[in-house]
């Protein structure tokens, strides 16, 4: 099918959609329970044309479509966030129609679970099920019995609900785990530790599994830092050291998890003030944060990190007098540089410490990268080194991005009002978003008085 062809069904399908949105869907309580039977199945099919187009675009090559990668063409085309960008690609792979090297066509790696979604028998959670199911299975369990338990699986997803899948696959994990012994690689897999997004209080979840040896560690640090009356922020001068006394123990009325929630800031704290992490792009690795003169000399409000959290200002004055970190402060109005804790001597750190404070992360638009995984790039098209360069016109990037402009021809360029704007090569410009807002969501309230359209006129016309 050429997409030309695939054009046309799809129009050919949105008009029965549409007239099926029209008809009024009456009848007895049987024929209701049918029509919402056959829909679901119908939507569940629908998946597999999902692995069909992300397959089409993966023959593609990825600089065709100015991305550095296919999930990051997902998201740019489709709107979409990058986890569903993510599952999608990886479910095409698992569950699309696949070639040999010598370009013969191959059964899905999971056939059985896409056979049963071809024919919408099973649904996005009893896929995601069986999908988790294979990312935990241990090395060890060998390629029959991977089979196996893949057509197992399938076809119990035909009968039971996900609820009712999940603990089955569960059972069947249990099952498996027990014939072998989990292999470092098997652990590796399993372990990890992420930190979610900045809730709206300012908390942020952290979630992970731990290897034995983490486990480990943790265990000998929180019983001596997590213990009653330790790192306690009730007392005025919470015990960091030696033994608490009595005293700060019956004070101490944290639960464990608080306890340990103080134990591990304790810790963090002292290794970024003990110097011994390095340096991370040009700057010892510390928190850099950024603010306006109006909020610091009113305490209130927030500055913002180069790990894009969001600080109340009342932490940034406590932790000032003890803490290592860069401060940043900005003219509230005029966006300059006021001025710059700790490395104002140094020119490449101190403008390190400003991009992260004014762009805050990739300004490629669309991209959640935050500043302290980026690099910076310079608008003029160098690539900017450690020599003193002006500030107006280096942006920061994150590194897929900056080789986006390196290999596939986008450029950017500094708007009036110190935004980075990002132009795609002609043939790949479909009218996106030029600025990114993603880390000032406040820009996103407010309309940009900066029309980009006349922005580029004026460019053009000097
Ligand atoms: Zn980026």
């Amino acid at each position: 099918m050429s997409s030309l062809a695939g054009s046309k069904r799809i129009a050919a399908l949105t008009a029965e959609l549409e007239g099926l949105l029209a008809e009024s869907l009456d009848g007895s309580a049987a024929e209701r329970a049918d029509t919402a039977f056959e829909w679901e199945t119908f939507k569940r099919r629908c998946a597999a044309m999902d692995h069909h187009v992300v397959g089409s675009l993966a023959e593609v090559p990825i600089e065709e479509l100015g991305e550095s990668s296919l999930a990051s063409a997902l998201w740019t085309l489709l709107r979409i966030s990058a986890a569903e960008a993510n599952r999608r690609v990886k479910e095409a792979r698992d569950l699309g129609p696949r070639s040999s090297m010598t370009g013969e066509p191959l059964e899905p790696m999971l056939r059985n679970t896409a056979a049963a979604q071809w024919r919408g028998e099973i649904g996005a959670e009893h896929v995601k099920t069986i999908r988790r199911f294979f990312k935990k299975l241990p090395g060890f369990v060998n390629h029959d019995t991977r089979e196996a338990a893949e057509a197992q699986l399938a076809e119990l997803a035909c009968g039971l609900r996900p609820e009712h899948l999940r603990v089955a696959a569960d059972h069947l994990a249990i099952l498996l785990d027990q014939d072998g012994e989990l292999t470092d690689a098997d652990l590796a897999k399993r372990s990890y530790l992420t930190k979610g997004k900045q809730q709206a209080d300012g908390t942020s979840e952290i979630r992970g599994c731990a290897d034995p040896e983490l486990g480990a560690l943790f265990d000998a640090v929180l019983a001596k830092w997590a213990a009653p009356g330790m790192c306690n922020p009730d007392d005025d001068n919470p015990c960091l050291d030696g033994e608490p006394g009595q005293d700060a123990r019956t004070r101490d009325v944290r639960t464990t998890g608080q306890r340990n929630h103080d134990a591990l800031k304790a810790v963090l704290r002292a290794m970024l003030a003990s110097g011994q992490l390095g340096s991370h792009k040009g700057l010892p690795v510390t928190i850099v944060i950024s603010t306006t003169l109006k909020e610091l000399e009113s305490g209130t409000g927030h500055a913002v990190t180069g790990g894009g959290t969001l600080l109340p200002m009342s932490d940034v004055i406590r932790q000032a007098s003890a803490a290592h970190h860069y401060l940043a402060v900005f003219d509230e109005h005029t966006q300059e540089p006021l001025y710059l804790g700790h490395a104002k001597r140094l020119a490449s750190k101190a403008q390190r410490i400003v991009l992260y404070a004014r762009d805050r992360g990739c300004t490629r638009p669309g991209c959640t990268a935050p500043g302290y995984w980026c690099e910076a790039h310079h608008d003029d098209g160098w690539a900017a080194n450690d020599s003193p360069t002006d500030i107006d016109k280096l942006s920061l990037a994150c590194p897929a991005d900056n080789k986006l402009i390196e290999k596939t021809g986008w450029s950017t360029r500094k708007r009036k009002d110190g935004r980075t704007q990002w132009i795609p090569p002609p043939k790949l410009d479909w009218g996106q978003a030029r600025v990114n807002n993603y880390h000032h969501p406040e820009r996103y309230l407010i309309p940009d008085s900066h029309d980009e359209k006349s922005d580029d006129d004026e460019d053009d016309s000097s």
